[in-house]
């Protein structure tokens, strides 16, 4: 049988070049980098739409009458899709690593900006979901995955930044806001936290669930470095329970504690999709609390803080 994967995966990269070329969100990046007013939600942007141009790039030259038999078989993922996957990974971690040499350098950090690492088990983990079975069923799995897994770079570049210099003596600090039209979960994780206490492996403030448009940034805090022999701690004292009440809200609404009113309903159902998806994704929080201070964004009233 013809080996089809080297001329697709030519067709993919060629088709995604021109895309990202054209795009006018990528343009933007690029300027508000030269005139180094970028930002993580720039870089946020930027990964969702490279991650979603790569979409289109697979789209539209993936299908069931190119593939053999229809289907993704493991050989053809495991080169066209793992190549652009960490192309997009690449790229991606540049744009993080551009945001983060501008924000050291206003915050009069004199240290250099950390690439993260990619992550394989994703990659794997995409691979594995889309390998051997029909693409026509697993076509729409690719879509998102390839959107979350670009945005999971610039969260990975925000996190082993702020380790980074947490490790050197600063104080940095993580915040997390929302779109808005995320969902409840992703409300109740919005706020200023200190790295220190959301820097546990797999921490809720660093995790996203399917078509979550949220933004983690880095915050280099106050720029100080403090001695982290003796430096206090009560800081995790004053934290407030914002993740424990995300974890509570959600168990509530697994177990239908919680009742909606109908306009409630109305309102959950015109979220469709990106409402019912996102609790599929969500595991039982860490122990972290959210740090309540001045600059914190305020809070939806349900959250009691
Ligand atoms: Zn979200």
């Amino acid at each position: 049988m013809e080996d089809i994967a080297p001329e697709l995966l030519e067709k993919i990269k060629k088709d995604f070049e021109k895309k990202l070329e054209k795009s006018e969100t990528i343009k933007a990046f690029r300027e508000k980098v030269k005139k180094k007013t970028a930002t993580y939600k720039d870089a946020n942007d930027f990964a969702i739409e490279a991650g979603e141009l790569l979409t289109d790039a697979f789209q539209s030259n993936l299908s069931k009458e190119i593939l053999p038999d229809g289907k993704m078989y493991y050989n053809i993922a495991d080169r066209i899709i793992r190549e652009r996957l960490e192309h997009n990974y690449d790229i991606t971690a540049e744009a993080a690593v551009e945001v983060q040499k501008i924000l050291n350098e206003k915050a009069g950090i004199g240290i250099k900006a950390i690439k993260p690492e990619m992550n394989e088990d994703r990659v794997r983990g995409i691979i594995n979901i889309v390998s051997g079975g029909k693409y026509e069923d697993v076509a729409y799995i690719l879509g998102e995955a390839v959107v979350n897994f670009t945005q999971s770079v610039i969260d990975a570049a925000v996190k082993e930044n702020a380790d980074f210099h947490s490790k050197a003596g600063l104080r940095p600090k993580i915040r997390r806001t929302s779109t808005g039209k995320c969902c409840e979960w992703c409300d109740r994780l919005t706020g200023i936290y200190d790295y220190e206490a959301v820097s546990d492996t797999g921490n809720d403030v660093f995790r996203r669930h399917k078509h979550c448009r949220c933004i983690v940034e880095y915050d280099a805090g106050d720029g100080k470095v403090t001695n982290v022999h003796t430096k206090k701690t009560t800081d995790k004292k004053d934290t407030k329970r914002r993740i424990e009440n995300a974890k509570e809200w959600s168990n509530k609404q697994k177990s239908g504690k919680i009742k909606e009113t109908p306009k409630e309903k109305e309102k959950r159902n015109q979220r469709g999709k990106r409402a019912g998806s996102c609790f599929e994704n969500i595991r039982t929080p860490k122990n972290v609390r959210c740090i309540h201070s001045k600059r914190s964004i305020p809070c939806t009233t349900e959250c009691g803080i």
